[in-house]
């Protein structure tokens, strides 16, 4: 071979005795075959096989097997991000004329993603109360092919009664499909509470470092799951091998972070309760939320993420109060080492169960920071919210 060549031809070399922990970083759009027949084939390889860097590639695989095994799932698909975890089970289960069921407290962008894109496509929805648990039986009527739920739901935390949704849906013909971020498949497995699907953000405490974003889907009907990952296809939807590598890394460590993050966001939550300033704490694991029984019955532990309501006389201070913060960061997502504190405005966003509250929502994230220094920034932040 002439030097040109030699440049773009790697040269085979041993793996013999070669055996790291790590997942290698399989990167590729073309995939070679052994022959021409094996590429006329490649069909028959099946969405298991390898064909095209899109479909998937070891490193991906890997993910998406481990996501598997902790929610004893057949099968996962990763995505982008944690949103289009929530949009292609919509687009991949509904077609013009079904209807999908939203709870009052979603993840916002899904309740858009509905409004926006779905509806003026002939895909209905409808929204419901949170805590409507087997009363949701009375929503589904013929077209309703999805009731999709968040537990515990975004901001407000209110945590769903699965299990009686899932028989309710079933018994009518409708499928069930859960945002399960909060939890992550260690603390709640909705597989074996009555969901068919579960999406996660894989962006928050799978990933862990607030540096990467996916999403993962998982399914233990192989038809479900052809619908989804024939709809990811044909709309050319894959994850980068470098984002899933970095998410091998994260779950590694993902058991001890959440542990840690729960037990201390509870006492956060527990200590904040005692604020004259707080009306309200929204920690599933505290009494104040709602479905805390639910909490108690079905999940094995908190993780770091909870929400406070101030009262309304602390909101004119909020910003200064927050200005004054030194560990906590201003932002938005969650899950990684850095804590992280959010205002929110539910009143917006609801329309089928009021929000009763006057004062402004303030959305925490506990981080990996010593839990004295957190405790200290929030009573510094308090002091100024009381004037
Ligand atoms: C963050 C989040 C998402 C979206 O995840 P991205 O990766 O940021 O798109 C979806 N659902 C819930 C409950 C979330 O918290």
């Amino acid at each position: 071979m002439r030097d040109n060549t030699l440049c773009v031809q790697h040269p085979h070399i041993s793996r013999d005795g070669f055996a790291s922990l790590a997942v290698p970083t399989y990167r590729a759009s073309t995939i070679v075959y052994p022959d021409a027949q094996s590429f006329l084939d490649r069909k028959h390889r099946g969405p298991d096989g390898y064909t095209y860097g899109l479909h998937g590639t070891p490193t991906t695989r890997t993910l998406e097997a481990q996501i598997s095994a902790l929610h004893g799932a057949e099968r996962t698909m990763l995505v982008p991000s944690g949103q289009a975890a929530v949009s292609m089970v919509f687009l991949g289960l509904l077609t013009p004329g079904d209807r999908v069921l939203i709870p009052d407290n979603v993840y916002p962008p899904v309740r858009n993603f509905c409004a926006e894109y779905l509806r003026p496509r002939g895909i209905a929805f409808a929204v419901y109360d949170p805590m409507i648990g087997a009363g949701i039986a009375d929503l589904i009527d013929d077209r309703t092919r999805l009731v999709w739920v968040e537990s515990p739901g975004s901001g407000t935390m209110e945590v769903q009664d699965l299990p009686a949704i899932a028989e309710a849906a079933h018994a009518r013909g409708a499928l069930v499909g859960i945002d399960n971020t909060w939890a992550t498949g260690l603390l709640f497995k909705p597989l074996d509470h009555g969901a068919d699907i579960v999406s996660e953000a894989l962006t928050k405490y799978v990933g862990g470092h607030s540096d990467l974003l996916l999403g993962s889907i998982s399914v233990r009907d192989l038809g479900i799951r052809k619908k989804i990952k024939d709809v990811l296809g044909m709309l050319g939807i894959g994850v980068s091998p470098d984002e899933a590598a970095l998410a091998l890394r994260g779950i590694e460590t993902m058991a001890v972070r959440l542990a840690h993050m729960g037990r201390v966001s509870v006492d956060m939550a527990r200590r904040l309760a005692a604020s004259p300033l707080i009306e309200k704490v929204l920690h599933p694991a505290l009494p104040s939320c709602p479905g805390h029984e639910v909490f108690l019955r079905d999940f094995k532990g908190a993780s770091g993420l909870f929400s406070v309501v101030l009262k309304p006389a602390a909101a004119e201070r909020l910003a200064a109060g927050m200005d004054a913060l030194k560990v906590f960061a201003i932002g938005a997502s969650w899950g990684g080492t850095r804590s992280l504190l959010a205002p929110q405005l539910i009143g917006q966003d609801r329309s089928v169960t009021p929000w009763p509250h006057k004062g402004p929502l303030l959305r925490i994230s506990i981080g990996l920071e010593d839990p004295e220094d957190l405790w200290a920034d929030l009573q510094h932040m308090l002091a100024v919210l009381a004037g």
